[in-house]
């Protein structure tokens, strides 16, 4: 690819560091890690038409490639420090790029993240990004920590994105701007997974919904968990376009939430809640952790709902 459009990416994207030794332009870049500490590496992949939808600007493509990435650092209670940006696309317009780059910048000012290198071919659209952060030794945020009486927390609210997914088939999306706006432009908990370090047991952010992600924690864990459906955090705007049942699955099955979902012991419950508030997240207890495998979920008269292809219903008789 023209060099000219790699440097309207790196124009847009400067963000200055001093564990930057080499940034874009060399065969690789140079950083230096913090003595004592270690990294926290993830990389992921948005295809057009798979993770997000085509159509999707430029600028919303370079937020969110970037904002998946950094929520899985969340979910570690990692600091973000660097990230590469590997980018296939059919379009070597400067003002994809520049769209793109802005997007992204957008992003990473608010966490100093500096881009220090990536790749670029013709291609189909894909964006991969690969964030590089920092924890101390035995500090991060594991899925595996998850014990039988821990409570089971959310960040956030759940399902907004899902909706706002299901609504740009709309012919008028205007009254759906905030839904459509959780799917273009997930803000990731990076200061509330960093609050949470010493005091969560568990820790997964919310990228495949919530019944599943949790899952993954009872997996890694060795037990399983209950939800409680009438707790569960929903928006005024998911409530305001959906009835409850359509809200409800939603919350436990869409994805691109990028919400956290932790364990905590009950003890800790009121610290932890002080400190996120601090950082200004709200959080909501959504369940438990319990002996067995597995997540079930239960409705307001304790009755276990059961997902099926037209959403979480009660167990047909
Ligand atoms: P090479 O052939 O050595 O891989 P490239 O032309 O691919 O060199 O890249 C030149 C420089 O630009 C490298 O420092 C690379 O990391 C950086 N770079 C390429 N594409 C991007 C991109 N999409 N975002 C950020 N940096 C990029
Ligand atoms: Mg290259």
């Amino acid at each position: 690819m023209e060099f000219d459009l790699i440097e309207r990416i790196r124009r847009r994207t400067d963000t200055q560091r001093d564990d930057v030794r080499t940034g874009i332009g060399d065969d690789a870049a140079i950083v230096a890690v913090p003595a004592g500490r270690e990294l926290a590496v993830a990389i992921d992949t948005l295809v057009e038409g798979v993770h997000f939808p085509v159509g999707t600007s430029p600028e919303d493509i370079g937020w969110k490639a970037l904002a998946v990435n950094l929520s899985d650092l969340a979910a570690m209670g990692a600091t973000p420090a660097w990230a590469l940006l590997a980018l296939s696309t059919p379009d070597g317009s400067p003002a994809f790029f520049d769209g793109l780059a802005d997007g992204f910048a957008q992003l990473a000012g608010s966490y100093r993240l500096a881009l220090i290198g990536g790749d670029t071919t013709r291609g189909p659209l894909t964006v991969t990004v690969a964030v590089h952060g920092f924890t101390s030794p035995g500090e991060a945020l594991l899925r595996s920590g998850a014990r039988v009486g821990d409570i089971v927390m959310v960040t956030g609210t759940l399902g907004d994105a899902a909706a706002g997914l299901r609504c740009l088939g709309e012919p008028d999306v205007a009254p759906y701007a905030a839904l459509i706006e959780r799917l273009n432009r997930p803000v990731p908990r990076v200061s509330a997974g960093q609050a949470l370090r010493g005091i969560a047991t568990a820790c997964i952010d919310i990228s495949d919904g919530l019944v599943a992600d949790l899952g993954h924690i009872c997996a890694a864990s060795g037990v399983g968990a209950t939800i409680d459906a009438p707790m569960l955090p929903r928006s005024s705007a998911l409530f305001s376009h959906f009835d409850d049942a359509v809200a409800l699955d939603f919350a436990l099955s869409g994805g691109d939430d990028y919400e956290l979902c932790f364990t905590v012991p009950a003890d800790r419950a009121a610290t932890m809640t002080a400190d996120l508030a601090r950082v200004g997240c709200g959080v909501t207890r959504i369940g438990r952790i319990v002996e067995g495998q597995g997540v079930r979920v239960l409705d307001a008269a304790g009755n276990v709902l059961s997902p099926s292809h037209t959403g979480w219903n009660h167990f047909a008789s």
